[in-house]
């Protein structure tokens, strides 16, 4: 649309009102058109900048359209480099991992494997519990309370959100599903209960074949999984002959700070799930990693046409390349990671601690109002103010910040400005009598 008078609204969403499916969901909250995007930055086609707390649900981790990655691809286009590849073996998976075992895999000493599934989380987790129940030989699956995992049917019985989980219109069946950490209150232990019932062999719940597993729950409202009480879960998944995943899609790739959100609690995974931010670029692409003398899989057992996305393949070496050789991002996230915190408490601060909270881990931090139509008011002012931000939780109660791990300082006051304004604005009232 070339017109430069602001458009009537219902005409500018004409066709996506017409023609595209009522399943459309964020653009609900986010009733614009938009053209352009560069860093921490979307720009609506009338030119208006908003600053972008979303990135694409944590696909986005190093920015819209990051210089070098742009660079790489655009030179491998420029040069006829496959585009297409089904799993054959070609210089830009080659690249990658190279790269990837360089500079992420061997420095951990960690003896993966790597699965490319079709070139989304939900494959990726469909995989991953294919290939636990087929070593193991076992049906159930351990999952927690809140996770998130993909909305595929099998990753859809390990996901607890029980809107998706009704859009199967089917039995979810093969998981059992127990407290994650914090779920029963702060002093009951989820995963001594968890430890409980697999000793039992009246507890009714079948040995499993994988305990999967966020460290932090992302889509379930960013809780915490504590490094005691994953270091716990890990070695009660061993002690019971299950495989540990570790469902990195969303606090991976240096979210969280380090490169895998595991590091910290120090703990192997058996399988670890990665997609979202793994291509650096936006571009699909999903990876299973497999300890090595757990690739049990026999040619093309877990298939895929779009396993060969090559374009991805160059941005994720480039990202892995230019962001992961030093540790100069990981101590950056460590530090905005503290910034984000401290000014979301120091917004929390102002209002009854039964109301809001603050919730989260390096840089996937959000603050929690309690409701969803309290956090549905905020997200829509933060909007007219000029940041997109999304919820997260249960009742979508969460207001979750999840911008790049490369915006500068400034930009990330000012969208955390912009968060206060639009939280004091709801909550106005109670700013007055809470002091
Ligand atoms: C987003 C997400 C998935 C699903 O990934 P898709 O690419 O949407 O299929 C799985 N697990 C976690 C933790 C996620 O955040």
């Amino acid at each position: 649309m070339t017109d430069q008078s602001a458009p009537d609204r219902e005409e500018e969403f004409a066709i996506f009102n017409h023609l595209e499916s009522e399943v459309r969901s964020y653009a609900r909250s986010f009733p614009v058109v938009f053209a352009r995007a560069r860093g921490a930055q979307l720009f609506a086609r009338d030119g208006t900048a908003y600053l972008d707390f979303l990135m694409g649900c944590s696909s986005l981790n190093y920015g819209h359209n990051p210089p070098e990655l742009k660079a790489a691809l655009a030179d491998y286009i420029a040069g006829d480099g496959i585009t297409h590849g089904l799993d054959l073996y070609n210089e830009a998976k080659e690249s990658f991992l190279r790269e990837f075992h360089e500079t992420i895999l061997r420095p951990r000493q960690l003896d993966y494997v790597v699965q490319f599934p079709g070139p989304t989380g939900a494959n990726a987790v469909e995989a991953a519990l294919k290939l636990a129940r087929k070593i193991t030989g076992r049906p159930n699956i351990i999952a927690f309370t809140n996770g998130f995992h993909g909305v595929s049917l099998g990753a859809l019985s390990c996901t607890g959100n029980r809107y998706h989980r009704a859009a199967a219109g089917q039995l979810l069946g093969g998981v059992t599903r127990l407290p994650y950490d914090g779920y029963l209150g702060s002093s009951v232990d989820t995963a001594d209960y968890l430890d409980r019932l697999l000793s039992d062999p009246s507890s009714g719940v079948d040995a499993p074949a994988a305990v999967i597993v966020e460290t932090v729950q992302g889509e379930g409202g960013l809780n915490v999984g504590g490094t005691e009480w994953l270091r716990k879960v890990a070695a009660i998944a061993r002690k019971h002959g299950a495989l540990l995943i570790v469902d990195d899609i969303q606090a991976g790739v240096g979210r969280t700070d380090a490169f895998f959100s595991f590091e910290a609690a120090g703990l192997r995974p058996d399988i670890v799930t990665m997609a979202k931010s793994i291509s650096g670029y936006g571009l699909p692409m999903a990876l299973v990693l497999i300890d090595r003398q757990l690739d049990k899989w026999e040619p093309g057992e877990h298939n895929g046409t779009f396993r060969g996305n090559c374009h991805a393949f160059v941005t994720a070496r480039a990202a892995v390349e230019h962001f992961w050789r030093t540790d100069s991002l990981a101590a950056s996230v460590r530090g905005k990671g503290n910034l984000l915190k401290s000014r979301l408490e120091q917004i929390a601060q102002k209002y009854d601690p039964e109301r809001v909270s603050v919730k989260g881990r390096g840089m996937m931090r959000g603050i929690d109002l309690k409701s969803g139509e309290v956090a549905g008011q905020v997200i829509s002012n933060a909007f007219q103010m000029g940041l997109i931000v999304e919820t997260a939780g249960p009742k979508d109660e969460v207001v979750k910040c999840l911008p790049p791990l490369v915006i500068g300082e400034a930009q990330l006051s000012r969208g955390l400005d912009i968060l206060e304004d639009a939280i004091d604005s709801v909550m106005g009232s109670a700013v007055n009598t809470a002091a």
